[in-house]
């Protein structure tokens, strides 16, 4: 049977560290990348007699999430112990949400593999402490606890399992890391660890009912989890084609063998003996705290594409490529606000810059240069101080090693060459040294003039004004 005679069913559950300055139960710092064990107190290291306290802001954040994608709110929640022991958890418990999530029942708008827009349901969000870290020691063989991430605030949201292929698992994803990123709750960086997401994957042929599901961890850029879902559905289809029986466990994903590993099978699935946080008060919310919360949401990225249409006048694609991120529509907005021209900063975006970043595995938040820098390099050409085609060189540098564009042409000599004299010398010596082009011209084949201002562009390096050179050659070969 063929591959297409079965269906993929995903289901993903993320967390998204909060990006409140002090943890979610203690006031130590939530601060990345400090000395190991730096940003840690009784109650995050889980000293006897500690008693934690709940962080006001990692509801206030929690219930942005849930706002911004359109939970309803529980105006009646609580905390709950999972019970499990790991080394780089020190009380033997995690204070999770359990039976009260703070949001449940909401959807986030994807375009689906057809271009039509589909609702992925969410099933709910709710708050927990982060785990610390382990950092095992590849020469003794030991392992180090590092405590720092122990307490750091995060939400859970766990989504329907209503994805039905690897693209949009990737679309669901950065739309949700854009949505937490516009109401400002969480910096989602994947490669420090501030989103992640635990990935469900279960086939089935199109008429049965849904698959087992594996569970996958272990991914750590969209790519590799877009990887992962394409080996998983194989995997599964050729099992399911040999006769097995998929079995529920939980597998992880190895990026640099590109296949996954049995982690725990449902044999050793855990009873986290859940039961309410017994030092921890119940949360019950007003009707007012959560209007005043709607109220103080940000402009999210729906009205910000309106207003890139309406105002702006960009397309539609155009407007969706840049508000899908807000760093893009961060940095558009900025460098178009510096240089007045939109549309340049736009193209410059969605077309060299988006592919070197795609090439570098880089996100939109890692561009390594500030958006004053992007509109300096916008007017430099539109001002023919440079070409595009230097342009294109100037990005470059800005990429390695970020830095004024002015400062950038000068060191290596690329102003645009837009001195008349200079022009017509050039001009001169590239007809005469294709006259069978010149001839090609004036027999009517009006694309030869193209051809000599190619090869002027080659003999200049790229540096020569092409406006300039398109009237002087017309100039010269109506003579
Ligand atoms: P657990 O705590 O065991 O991981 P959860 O209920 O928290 O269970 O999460 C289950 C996740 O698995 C959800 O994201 C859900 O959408 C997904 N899921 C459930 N059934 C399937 C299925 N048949 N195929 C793929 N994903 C599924
Ligand atoms: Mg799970
Ligand atoms: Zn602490």
């Amino acid at each position: 049977m063929a591959n297409e005679d079965y269906e993929l069913v995903v289901g993903l559950e993320v967390h998204a560290e909060l990006s409140t300055k002090t943890k979610i139960f203690c006031s130590c710092s939530t601060e990345f990348g400090a000395d190991a064990n730096t940003h840690i107190c009784p109650i995050c290291t889980a000293m006897p007699g500690a008693l934690p306290v709940l962080n006001e802001k990692v509801v206030e954040y929690a219930v942005k999430a849930g706002l911004a994608t359109n939970c309803s709110i529980s105006r009646d929640s609580k905390n709950d112990r999972k019970n499990y022991f790991y080394p780089d958890l020190p009380k033997s418990y995690q204070i999770s949400q359990f039976d009260k999530p703070l949001c449940e029942n909401g959807y986030i708008e994807i375009e689906d593999d057809f271009g039509k827009t589909k609702k992925v349901r969410i099933l709910r969000i709710h708050i927990e402490e982060d785990a610390g870290k382990l950092n095992h020691n590849e020469f003794t063989g030991g392992s180090l606890v590092d405590l720092n991430r122990a307490g750091v605030p995060l939400i859970e949201i766990v989504s329907e399992p209503d994805i039905r292929s690897s693209a949009e698992a990737d679309r669901y994803l950065k739309k949700l890391k854009s949505i937490l990123q516009y109401i400002e709750v969480s910096d989602c960086k994947m490669q420090e660890g501030s989103f992640r997401a635990d990935v469900n994957v279960s086939v089935h042929k199109k008429d049965k009912p849904f698959g087992t599901r594996c569970e996958m961890k272990n991914m750590n850029s969209f790519k590799s989890i877009q990887r992962a879902i394409e080996y998983e559905k194989e995997r599964q289809i050729n099992e399911v084609e040999k006769g097995n029986v998929i079995t529920q466990e939980t597998l992880r994903w190895d990026d640099f063998e590109g296949r996954t590993f049995q982690m725990r099978d449902k044999e050793d699935a855990q009873d986290y003996r859940y039961f309410p946080e017994p030092d921890l008060v119940a949360i019950r919310l007003s009707d007012e705290y959560i209007d005043n919360i709607k109220k103080s949401l940000p402009e999210m990225p729906e009205s910000r594409k309106q207003r890139y249409i309406k105002d702006l006048g960009l397309s539609e694609k155009d407007a969706n490529f840049l508000t899908n991120s807000k760093a893009y529509s961060d940095i558009f907005e900025k460098a178009g606000t510096i240089c007045k021209n939109y549309k340049a900063v736009c193209n410059w975006l969605n077309s060299d810059i988006a592919r070197i970043l795609n090439e570098k595995e880089l996100e939109p938040e890692q561009i390594p240069f500030s958006a004053e820098n992007l509109a300096e390099l916008v007017t430099l050409i539109d001002n023919g101080t440079i070409s595009s085609s230097i342009g294109k060189k100037v990005l470059d540098e800005l990429f390695e090693n970020p830095r004024e564009p002015k400062k950038i042409i000068e060191e290596k000599g690329w102003v645009q060459i837009s001195d008349e004299n200079a022009i017509k010398e050039i001009v001169l010596k590239i007809l005469k040294e294709n006259e069978q082009s010149v001839l090609d011209y004036k027999a009517g084949k009006d694309r030869a003039l193209g051809f000599l201002v190619g090869q002027a562009m080659k003999e200049t390096k790229g540096k020569a004004n092409p406006k300039m050179l398109n009237e002087m050659f017309l100039e010269e070969l109506k003579k």
